[in-house]
């Protein structure tokens, strides 16, 4: 595999982070989720942002959903995405309910549609980071 020259996540707050990331490694996909209200959080934070409850836990989602907003991107702001180009910027509602910020790939650009069914692909960019990106559901 080429070396990957790309910009690499920089989480603010590992430890907070950190169970998403290594599952994200096992190719699983966790989000938090509020123990006293049961809503889904997306992207990890230590307060539940609808309760205010500190009472977070990780737990595996079903890595399915629906394209729920997109755009697509022919300048990237880092010219390190340049090749890219055009790609999928998109917002994805996963089955549980959560919305998640991410790329759709494996379906050309103008193929892209709201509402269209996707699932987790997780890629090992290097040994330290998976990122976790959508395609569409075959
Ligand atoms: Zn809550």
């Amino acid at each position: 595999m080429a070396e990957y020259r790309k910009p690499l996540p920089r989480p603010e707050n590992p430890e907070l982070t950190k169970p998403f990331w290594e599952a994200a490694k096992r190719h699983e996909l966790v989000m938090q989720r509020c123990k006293k209200c049961a809503n889904w959080i997306f992207y990890p934070r230590e307060q539940c942002p609808y309760c205010f409850s500190q009472e977070l836990e990780y737990r595996k989602v079903s890595g399915r959903g629906r394209v729920h907003s997109y755009t697509t991107v022919y300048q990237p702001a880092s010219p390190a995405f340049a090749d890219e180009a055009p790609y999928i910027f998109a917002s994805v509602q996963l089955d549980e309910g959560v919305r998640v910020a991410t790329n759709i790939i494996g379906i050309p650009h103008d193929q892209v549609k709201i509402d269209l069914e996707v699932e987790a692909v997780f890629e090992d960019v290097t040994p330290e980071w998976t990122l976790i990106k959508f395609k569409p559901v075959s």
